[in-house]
């Protein structure tokens, strides 16, 4: 009868410690579940002349004006610097 009980208490302690372990590991996996910037070089910002975001310069939407070219953030701040120039 004593060996009955003493299985169903070591029974018991075993399956909370297998709930606890189980719950430090999802603990842990959720710690490591940080978002992870992509490596590499950061690429050189440029600054938008029109709204003053900062945007790499390879996804600037590119403006030749004269002998230089002028970066924008997207073709609306582009459009809105030809308005500009047009308007004198
Ligand atoms: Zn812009």
């Amino acid at each position: 009868m004593w060996r009955l009980i003493l299985l169903g208490i070591l029974l018991a302690i075993a399956y909370f410690v297998v709930k606890f372990v189980l719950r430090a590991l999802r603990g842990q996996e959720k710690k490591i579940e940080k978002p992870v910037r992509p490596a590499g070089l950061p690429s050189e910002m440029i600054q938008d002349p029109i709204c003053g975001v900062f945007v790499p310069k390879e996804r600037a939407v590119c403006f030749q004006q004269d002998d230089h070219t002028l970066f924008f953030c997207s073709d609306t701040c582009r459009a809105d610097y030809q308005k500009t120039i047009n308007k004198g």
